[in-house]
């Protein structure tokens, strides 16, 4: 089955086109600046899309779409069937997700508008995580804040670590509904997941992806009352400390980079705000991987997974070094391999068993697409 993959930003549209049955991507491209450019619409961005997809299938089509919805709320545990039901309630999330849901609407608008006939399927990043129990998700604040105001823990990277964690199951052999782990998505974004049973039962992002790790330009963990009292003193405006927290913090505001590449070469070269942002970084993944570890009644594995957990050699090292207390032990050889596979960097010994895996959103949501379509 040929699915269109479409993540759909206020003025972008990443879209994909893969090929279910090899899992081959047969076409991908960015269509920017929409609104801001001779692209009014993201209608007429679906029109490019659309002449350069015709380009390369020739006389295949398409025979579905996936979309990337960031958040499903209480509403969505999996992926649907999108009717005009489904897109009105997506719309009705938008508070809870202000730039992304909105967008998601107007990809989802644009593709009924040009191909009323094409089954469309909404993969939610907030879904997987709502096997998490209540005394998790709950924030200790007063209910109305949850009942009125949806505030809650949603977490969200849902895609990958559901992914992740099949991969990490089948290597291993175990059996998925028997598989306890700790997944560790390490992008410009990043979150760790607690995996008990096969099910997340906490995450570290929580009413929106600014909590948890340190991150690319994310801050994750902080004091509430930093926000509060900078902006009770007319320090900043609430709209600025929301720029700050999200967009100059984390990684850039320590190292004066977002990049973990030029992090790592800076702390090899001896660069101290290099070296401080990737002890921060580090730690911080270090506590919630022990934390998680207990939350989960023992993990058979760790997980690392996206560009940073693929990638970064020097990074998962740092991550694990303070997990030798819990008998973690990585194999300096098999962390320095190269490779797209999942594959084991821990020693035969350790007490628990470090993987890495590839993660591939698009693969996944392009896979649930076609399950809901078929059936
Ligand atoms: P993602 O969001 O999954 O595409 O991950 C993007 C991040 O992965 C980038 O910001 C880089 O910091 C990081 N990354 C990619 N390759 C490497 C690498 N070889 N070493 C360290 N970090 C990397």
């Amino acid at each position: 089955m040929l699915i269109l993959v479409i993540n759909s930003g206020s003025s972008s549209l990443k879209y994909q086109v893969l090929d279910t049955v090899t899992d081959e991507v047969l076409t991908s491209g960015l269509v920017e600046r929409i609104g801001a450019s001779e692209i009014k619409d993201h209608g007429q961005a679906l029109d490019l899309v659309a002449e350069s997809v015709s380009e390369v299938l020739g006389d295949r089509e398409i025979d579905g779409v996936g979309h990337r919805v960031v958040h499903g709320g209480e509403r969505f545990s999996k992926p649907v069937l999108i009717n005009p039901e489904i897109t009105r309630a997506i719309e009705r999330l938008a508070p809870l997700a202000p730039l992304h849901n909105p967008a998601a609407v107007l990809g989802i608008r644009a593709i009924t508008a040009k191909w009323p006939h094409l089954p469309q399927v909404a993969v939610f990043d907030t879904a997987f995580h709502r096997t998490m129990p209540e005394h998790v998700w709950r924030y200790a604040v007063p209910d109305e804040l949850y009942s009125r105001y949806g505030v809650r823990r949603y977490g969200f990277h849902g895609t990958s670590h559901d992914l992740v964690t099949g991969l990490a199951a089948d290597y291993l052999g175990i059996d998925r509904q028997n598989f306890n782990a700790v997944i560790c998505h390490l992008g410009n974004g990043a979150s760790a997941t607690a995996i008990r049973n096969g099910e997340s039962v906490d995450t570290s992002m929580g009413y929106t992806p600014l909590e948890g790790l340190v991150m690319g330009t994310r801050s994750g963990d902080l004091d509430p009352s930093i926000v509060t009292q900078l902006v009770m003193r007319g320090a900043f405006t609430a709209a600025e400390l929301d720029t700050i927290l999200n967009k100059q913090s984390g990684l850039l505001a320590l190292a004066g980079d977002a990049d973990m590449r030029a992090v790592t070469e800076g702390a090899a070269a001896g660069d101290e705000h290099a070296e401080l942002a990737l002890t921060s970084a580090s730690y911080r993944l270090s506590k919630y991987i022990a934390g998680y570890h207990v939350a989960v009644g023992g993990a058979q594995a760790i997980v690392f997974t996206a560009g940073i957990g693929e990638n970064s050699i020097v990074f998962r090292e740092r991550v694990c070094a303070p997990l030798e207390v819990l008998g973690v032990r990585l194999d300096p050889e098999l962390n320095a391999v190269r490779s797209g596979d999942v594959r084991r960097i821990s020693t035969e010994d350790s007490a628990i068993t470090v993987l890495v895996a590839p993660t591939n959103e698009e693969s996944a949501i392009a896979r649930a697409a076609e399950k809901l379509i078929r059936d």
